[in-house]
């Protein structure tokens, strides 16, 4: 499949956490595939995506920074992106953190922090993009999930909780606004080349790789490729659905 092969041409995606990492592949993927694209983050570092991934694509980007987590600066994200490119066809909730630890000792603020961001912020941003799309009868959200959602993580109940509950969301939101020609799918990457994979020492690398069957650590562009899927016409009989992208970590 070309780049360009995917039908997203005029469409405009906003993708959160989009400054760097899985979100910025997944940013640059879809504008690779010709939709403008607008990023959602925390960071400021999102400014200078934008504009590397403009000159890079020749796509309109734009940048606006907002806590996802918080109702009001979700919906003048959305606001903001579509003052900028037009009404969003696209929505990726990517922003996501880790507060990891085992239960004993994990505090009520790690817990309360990985499920704001992680699953309220994606509640935040489907409902800040619905209103319009339902009104247009069209529109794609995907979410960005974890392997860890169905196998668990010995120091991650709050982020697996969170994981796990994204699926929740999918499937419910999914049934919901079928009716309206709005898809709504999740991807569960499993162990992607980040900077945490990129500081394991080799003994540890090995461990990690030896549990997946396909015998690698995933890349973020291998994640973008199925979201970018998900996100297109191509996938327009796909709803409700969780795509793993572990190289069969899940199992
Ligand atoms: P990352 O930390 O490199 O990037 C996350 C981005 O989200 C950052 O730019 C950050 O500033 C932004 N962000 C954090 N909190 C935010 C908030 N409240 N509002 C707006 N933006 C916020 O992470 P990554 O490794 O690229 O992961 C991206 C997504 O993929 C996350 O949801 C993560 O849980 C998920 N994931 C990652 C892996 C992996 O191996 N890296 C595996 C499975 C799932």
């Amino acid at each position: 499949m070309t780049e360009n092969s995917l039908r997203l041409e005029g469409q405009v995606a906003l993708v959160t956490g989009g400054a760097r990492g899985i979100g910025r592949a997944i940013a640059t993927r879809l504008a690779q595939g010709g939709a403008k694209v607008g990023i959602v983050d925390l960071a400021e570092a999102g400014a200078g995506t934008a504009q590397e991934i403009a000159e890079a694509t020749g796509v309109a980007t734009t940048f606006f920074k907002a806590d996802i987590s918080k109702e009001a600066e979700a919906k003048a994200a959305v606001a903001a992106v579509e003052e900028a490119l037009g009404p969003v066809d696209i929505l990726v909730n990517n922003a996501g953190i880790t507060r990891d630890g085992l239960i004993l000792v994990m505090d009520e603020a790690a817990w309360d922090a990985v499920l704001a961001v992680n699953l309220k912020g994606a509640f935040l941003m489907s409902k800040a993009v619905l209103r319009g799309m339902v009104r247009r009868r069209h529109g794609s959200i995907v979410s960005i999930s974890s392997v860890v959602a169905r196998r668990g993580n010995a120091g991650q109940v709050n982020y697996s909780a969170a994981k796990a509950g994204l699926i929740g969301l999918t499937k419910s939101l999914a049934r919901e606004v079928a009716s309206r020609n709005i898809r709504v799918n999740a991807v569960a990457p499993g162990y992607i080349e980040t900077e945490m994979t990129a500081a394991l020492d080799e003994k540890a690398r090995n461990a990690l790789i030896n549990q997946i069957p396909l015998g690698q650590i995933g890349s973020p562009q291998q994640v973008a490729e199925v979201v970018a899927f998900l996100a297109s016409q191509e996938a327009s009989y796909i709803t409700g659905a969780v795509v793993p992208v572990d190289g069969g970590l899940g199992i």
